[in-house]
C-alpha cells in the first residue's frame, strides 16, 4: 500500500473546479487502496481531499503542528492525527513515511512543501516520485521560471526529470505506480 502525501491549498475562497479536482484525487488514491498523508486540516482543498478519500474508505493521516490544531482546523476524522510542535517537524513527517508526492494548486505553504520535496531530490536525499498536478495551468508561470533557471544554468537541464507535469489525476497516479528511481547526474555543475 502506497502512502501519497498531498500538499494543497488551505483556502476555502477558490473557484469551485479546484475543489473538483482535489476531490477527483482523493477518490482516486483511495480506489488504489493507497493511503493519504497530509497536512491535516479540514479546510479548502486540504478537506476535500481528505473527505473524498474517506467517502471510498480510504486512510488518511494527518500531520498537524500543534499551534493550528489550536485553532480548531484540525480534521477530526482522520484516521491518524500526528501533532508535531513546528511545521519543519511534520514536512519531515511527510517526507520520511512518504512513498511519492503531489501538489495540488496552492499557495506559499503549498509550494513551499514541494519545493523542499524537488530541493531534497536534487541533492540525492531521496529518490520518490513528485508531480504537480496542473490543473486549469495553475503552475503556468512557476514551469516559466523554472525553465529561465535551467536556461541561465542555476538548475541542470536534466533536472527537469525530477517532477512530472500533469493536468490529469489518473496520469499522475500511473506515474507513482510506474515509477522507478531515477539515475540522477550530481547537482553541480
Ligand atoms: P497554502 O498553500 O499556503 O494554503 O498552505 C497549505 C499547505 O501548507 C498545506 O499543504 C499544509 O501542509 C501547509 N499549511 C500552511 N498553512 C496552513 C494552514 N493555515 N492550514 C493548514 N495547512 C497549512
Amino acid at each position: 500500500m502506497k502512502k501519497i502525501c498531498v500538499f494543497c491549498s488551505s483556502s476555502d475562497r477558490i473557484k469551485s473546479s479546484f475543489f473538483k479536482a482535489a476531490t477527483e484525487l482523493g477518490e482516486m488514491i483511495a480506489q488504489k487502496n493507497w493511503s493519504l498523508i497530509y497536512g491535516g486540516t479540514d479546510m479548502g482543498l486540504m478537506g476535500a481531499l481528505a473527505r473524498a478519500v474517506h467517502s471510498k474508505g480510504g486512510y488518511v493521516t494527518g500531520v498537524i503542528p500543534a499551534f493550528l490544531k489550536e485553532k480548531n482546523i484540525a480534521y477530526n476524522k482522520a484516521d491518524e492525527l500526528l501533532i508535531t510542535e513546528s511545521m519543519r517537524e511534520r514536512k519531515k513527517i511527510m517526507e520520511e513515511k512518504a512513498d511519492a508526492f503531489i501538489a495540488l494548486p496552492g499557495g506559499f505553504g503549498t509550494l513551499e512543501e514541494i519545493l523542499e520535496i524537488i530541493t531534497l531530490k536534487q541533492l540525492h536525499l531521496h529518490n520518490k516520485p513528485v508531480v504537480l498536478l496542473n490543473i486549469e495551468d495553475y503552475y503556468k508561470d512557476l514551469l516559466v521560471f523554472f525553465e529561465n533557471m535551467y536556461n541561465k544554468s542555476f538548475a541542470k537541464p536534466d533536472y527537469r526529470k525530477l517532477y512530472v507535469i500533469t493536468s490529469d489525476a489518473e496520469k499522475a497516479l500511473s506515474y507513482i505506480q510506474n515509477y522507478r528511481p531515477l539515475q540522477l547526474q550530481s547537482k553541480w555543475f
